[in-house]
């Protein structure tokens, strides 16, 4: 509806003053006290920024974080979290690119030169700002895709677009006041920061973790209904004494932002009693497909939200609706090529109907695509056929350049026995169409990947004289 999330987290202040809104790592503020303390920080920077302007944040999660996160948004401004890990050339080239006014980083001395800058732990405080009638369709976020196919590109979203997006999810996932939810992943990304908008805009709780670990994954659950992560994340609560029982007391566990592969989904389904809700999303269009709640299947990614359009064409997904981005900053080029001439976003994913079902399934990233000889494979595919060989813990496919036929299908797998190369292509023989079946496995100690969990197949060391696209 026509709201903006300052507006929303007031009126869960008003209901549930006394409820934790946000504690990370033990920390907590309720809902009045974090509604209060953003009428503070926005009226400090009401005084210093004019709405519209861009405030880079940066820190890792803490209460201070978002209470700076909320600040900014009560004063007008456009919300541009920046990643932990940034070089100090990645955070030039942000502070340059979205033309940010000033900076709250919870270390000021790695702010790029040239921005005002306060800590996030002490952000001075002004008099209280009343929430200012804005319209929802106000950029509030200014989300950089991480980059893993290119350069990071600025997505503006809007208080609708964000609001949309996650409504969808709250009311597909069944999310109410009494909600506690419990995550480790960081709110620079729209997984996280998701997380945190569901529990202002119902007035639960979200009870973070500044860094991932099982086990405190497996504390912070107790009691919690609700648990965020992705699938590497899953992978590591396997083993984690007491994991299985404190997450089979949760209501809901929801997996996405990377691919579950088949091993993995049939590992956590004898290893932790139970599948993950999988959903899938995407910075420019936010959250668009789920699975049903209650369902158990790992699959597929499952139907579109309400309100979410999807179409397959040439197998590419693509969306249209209200929680879609209208183009990214200052890219004009990148935003001809993202929509199509009547106007569905391009995801660059790909992906199938499920025949029986009706769900969608994704098969990969177009980039990652491999012709080989005029052939098309899709690295997940043989991915999933290398990890059903029991010497494979896990398996990362990509395309070599080749004289002959383009590119060569090459594996990258990680081992828990060693096994002759020759017997692990053997196994894909016996699954898949010869053009499909890897030319040469190389192993590695283990896969690249990035914070999201997402295997950074630019990362994977090729043998000498070769280059990865
Ligand atoms: P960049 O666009 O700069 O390369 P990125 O793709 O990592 O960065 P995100 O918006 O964080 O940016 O990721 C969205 C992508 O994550 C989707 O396009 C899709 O490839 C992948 N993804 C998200 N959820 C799922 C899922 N459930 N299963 C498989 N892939 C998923």
């Amino acid at each position: 509806g026509d709201s903006t999330l300052p507006l929303l987290a007031q009126a869960s202040a008003r209901r549930f003053p006394g409820r934790v809104a946000v504690s990370v790592d033990g920390d907590a503020v309720t809902h009045g006290e974090l509604d209060a303390d953003a009428a503070a920080i926005g009226g400090w920077l009401a005084e210093r920024i004019e709405p519209g302007d861009r405030v880079l944040l940066r820190g890792p999660s803490s209460t201070g974080f978002v209470r700076c996160y909320l600040g900014i948004l009560r004063a007008g401004g456009v919300v541009v979290p920046a990643n932990p890990a940034a070089t100090g050339a990645e955070l030039a080239q942000l502070a340059g690119d979205s033309a940010a006014a000033l900076a709250l980083f919870a270390d000021p001395g790695a702010a790029p030169p040239g921005v005002p800058v306060h800590a996030v732990h002490d952000v001075p405080r002004g008099g209280p700002l009343p929430v200012a009638p804005r319209d929802p369709d106000d950029v509030a976020l200014l989300a950089y895709t991480s980059g893993t196919t290119g350069k990071p590109k600025g997505v503006p979203l809007t208080h609708r677009q964000l609001l949309t997006s996650i409504r969808a999810a709250m009311a597909a996932w069944r999310w109410s006041a009494d909600d506690t939810l419990v995550h480790a992943l960081p709110l620079f990304h729209q997984h996280g920061l998701g997380g945190v908008h569901a529990s202002l805009i119902a007035g639960s709780t979200a009870r973070l973790r500044s860094r991932f670990s099982p086990d405190a994954i497996v504390e912070a659950a107790h009691g919690a209904t609700v648990l965020f992560a992705v699938p590497t994340m899953y992978e590591r609560l396997l083993g984690a004494p007491g994991a299985a029982e404190v997450l089979g007391a949760l209501r809901l566990c929801v997996c996405g932002s990377a691919p579950l592969s088949e091993q993995l989904a049939n590992r956590l389904a004898t290893g932790l009693g139970r599948l993950p809700l999988v959903r899938y999303g995407t910075t420019e269009s936010g959250l668009d497909v789920s699975h049903p709640y209650g369902s158990a299947r790992a699959d597929t990614v499952g139907v579109p939200l309400p309100g979410v359009s999807l179409r397959l064409v040439n197998d590419e997904i693509q969306l249209r609706g209200p929680q879609v981005f209208a183009g990214y900053w200052n890219d004009p080029a990148a935003t001809a090529e993202a929509f199509t001439e009547d106007g569905w976003f391009r995801t660059g994913d790909l992906g199938r109907i499920d025949e029986d079902s009706g769900h969608l399934v994704i098969r990969g990233r177009s980039k990652e695509l491999i012709i080989t000889g005029g052939m098309n494979v899709y690295p997940r595919e043989v991915e999933a056929a290398l990890e059903r060989h029991p010497a494979v813990v896990e398996a990362a496919v990509a395309g070599l350049p080749h004289e002959h036929w383009g590119e060569q299908v090459t594996a990258w797998v990680v081992l828990r026995d060693t096994v002759p190369a020759e017997e692990l292509i053997d196994h894909t023989r016996a699954l898949l169409t010869p053009y499909k079946c890897p030319k040469a496995v190389l192993v590695v100690p283990e896969l690249p990947r990035n914070q999201m969990g997402k295997i950074a197949r630019s990362a994977l060391d090729t043998p000498a004289g070769h280059a990865l696209r």
